[in-house]
This record gives C-alpha cells, sequence and structure tokens, in this order.
C-alpha cells in the first residue's frame, strides 16, 4: 500500500485519518472474495446488469436470461427506489414487494444472483431472502443507521457514492458498515454532481479517478456504474471501458429490452444487443490490463 503523505493536509483524506477514522477501511484487507458464487477482486471482472427499475415479472425475467446470457454475472433492479419526485403513476411506480417477488422468480429461472436497493430497515427480512448483495444508494450513503442495520445480516454490501460526498466522507460510511460486522463491501462511484457536464442531459461526471485514490489507501472493491452517471445511453459503453482501464473491480450497466420506454430514466439504458457487444469490448479493454470480463 503507498504511504500518503501528509505534508498538505485539508484536501480529504489524511495519514492520521487512516489510523484513526478509517482504520478498518485503511486494513481492510479481503483481497478476492467471492459472492454467490461470483468472485470479486479476482482475474475476472463481474459485470451487474438490468433495467433500472423491476417493472414486472415479465420484464426481469426476459432481462435476467438475456444478461445471463451476455455474461453478466449479476442482475440488478430496483424494486425500492428513491426516485426523484414523489409523484406516481402507473407506469412511473416502486414495484416494492411484488418487485421483490419478481426478483427472485428472475433469479430462479436464469440462475443468476441478484443485487437490489434496500431503502428501509423495515425491509430486511424480505430483502435478505432475494438480495445476494444488498445495494445502498447515494441518497442513503451517510444514513448511518440504515447502514449498520444492513450490514448487521452478514450480507455483502454495494455502497453507492452521493454525487456530492468526498472519498473522506463516503469512506467514512465504509467504515460504519465495516464496524457493524459487514465483511465484504463494494464501493460504487456512480458520478458527482460538478458545474459543467458537457451536455444538458448529462446530469453527473463519473469520476474515475477516485478508483486509484481508494486502491492507494484499501484493498476494498471498486466498482463503477456509468449509466447513472452519464444518464446518456451513448456515452455508457466509452465510459465502461474507461472504469476498466482505471481499474474498476467491477461495473453496473442498465440494460432493458426497450430502453426508450423504461419506466424511469429511459434516456440511460442500453438495449440486449449493444449489451452483449459492450461485454466483447470490455473484455478486449480488461485483458490489455491482464483482466477479463468474459
Ligand atoms: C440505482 O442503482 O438504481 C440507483 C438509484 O443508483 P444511485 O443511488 O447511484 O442513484
Ligand atoms: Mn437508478
Amino acid at each position: 500500500m503507498a504511504t500518503i503523505e501528509n505534508k498538505f493536509p485539508g484536501k480529504d483524506v489524511s495519514a492520521d485519518d487512516l489510523k484513526t477514522k478509517i482504520p478498518l477501511v485503511a486494513n481492510y484487507t479481503s483481497k478476492a472474495f467471492r459472492v454467490a458464487g461470483v468472485t470479486f477482486n479476482g482475474k475476472k471482472i463481474p459485470v451487474m446488469a438490468g433495467p433500472n427499475m423491476v417493472e414486472s415479472e415479465d420484464l426481469i425475467v426476459k432481462t435476467a436470461k438475456a444478461v445471463k446470457k451476455a455474461g453478466a454475472s449479476f442482475l440488478r433492479g430496483g424494486a425500492f427506489k428513491p426516485l426523484s419526485f414523489p409523484y406516481r403513476s402507473k407506469k412511473y411506480n416502486e414495484s416494492g414487494l411484488d418487485g421483490l417477488k419478481w426478483l427472485s422468480v428472475a433469479k430462479k429461472e436464469a440462475s443468476i444472483p441478484v443485487i437490489t436497493e434496500i431503502m428501509e430497515s423495515k425491509y430486511l427480512d424480505a430483502m435478505v431472502d432475494v438480495a445476494d448483495i444488498m445495494q445502498i444508494g447515494s441518497r442513503n450513503m451517510q444514513n448511518y443507521p440504515l447502514i449498520t442495520d444492513v450490514a448487521s445480516t452478514g450480507k455483502p454490501i454495494m455502497l453507492k457514492r452521493h454525487y456530492g460526498a468526498s472519498l473522506r466522507d463516503w469512506l467514512g460510511a465504509a467504515e460504519y458498515a465495516l464496524i457493524a460486522g459487514c465483511k465484504h463491501i463494494i464501493l460504487c462511484e456512480r458520478g458527482m454532481s460538478v458545474a459543467h457536464t458537457h451536455k444538458s442531459s448529462s446530469r453527473y461526471l463519473l469520476d474515475l479517478q477516485v478508483i486509484p485514490a481508494i486502491k492507494e489507501m484499501s484493498s476494498i472493491s471498486v466498482a463503477s456504474d456509468p449509466s447513472h452517471a452519464t444518464f446518456w445511453r451513448d456515452w455508457v459503453p466509452p465510459m465502461s471501458l474507461a472504469s476498466i482501464s482505471a481499474g474498476a473491480d467491477s461495473i453496473m450497466i442498465e440494460v432493458h429490452p426497450d430502453p426508450k420506454n423504461a419506466a424511469v430514466d429511459p434516456l440511460q439504458p442500453i438495449d440486449f444487443k449493444s449489451f452483449k457487444s459492450l461485454m466483447s469490448q470490455m473484455d478486449k479493454t480488461a485483458r490489455a490490463i491482464s483482466r477479463k470480463v468474459l
């Protein structure tokens, strides 16, 4: 591990922080680990793919089969969603406990493990039966009681970075999970709010520098989610390849059978055909740095 010089403290993580504020993060040594038969931080980079929202049983089963066939290791999809505005319609509505049931059908029918977001501790019991990895979303990154409750289930956690959080804040949140007993944690970069994002429809800027920054301090697994970061499907393939080049240990990608008609964030998912082709491009990129995707 590189030594962090602390001659000019004040910006973000200091050498002292590593000792006194985030010792479990700094000393985290689980280099490679397995979740539901999938190895993280090994040579092969796992890809988690699926729709933003678990819209229906048919959609999630169909998507699970397609992404599995293309080589994805995990099915993603939210039954509980932190939607930005409170108004709902028949289409734009969380599927909740029904969605969890549909995820478990998809998991069985496609034989693929599941990562899904938990927003409230009251759903923990329902979640643990379905989720192989519990996702804690950006908006809950600093919800310490939720992090603590999820960590105490013993399930692996993927902690997404809040779009305004410093690395120091993010690692502080990860420390809460580790202190509560979480054995396997994945930190997912999903784009930062910045003044300038190159396109009115691209909401965030993918912070790729954070990947080597984390790796200087910890062996914690780092994921990248170019779909939420770019909010723009055409940019998902190049930023996925860039994420792999920057050292991401896993990649999360939104995939939908009919992207333009996705109930949530229809600008960001890619279709099955593009996903298959992206898997092969990611594999080529990974092989250039002695890793692989397929
Ligand atoms: C998601 O993965 O569906 C999601 C809501 O992500 P984020 O928390 O990064 O916005
Ligand atoms: Mn989303």
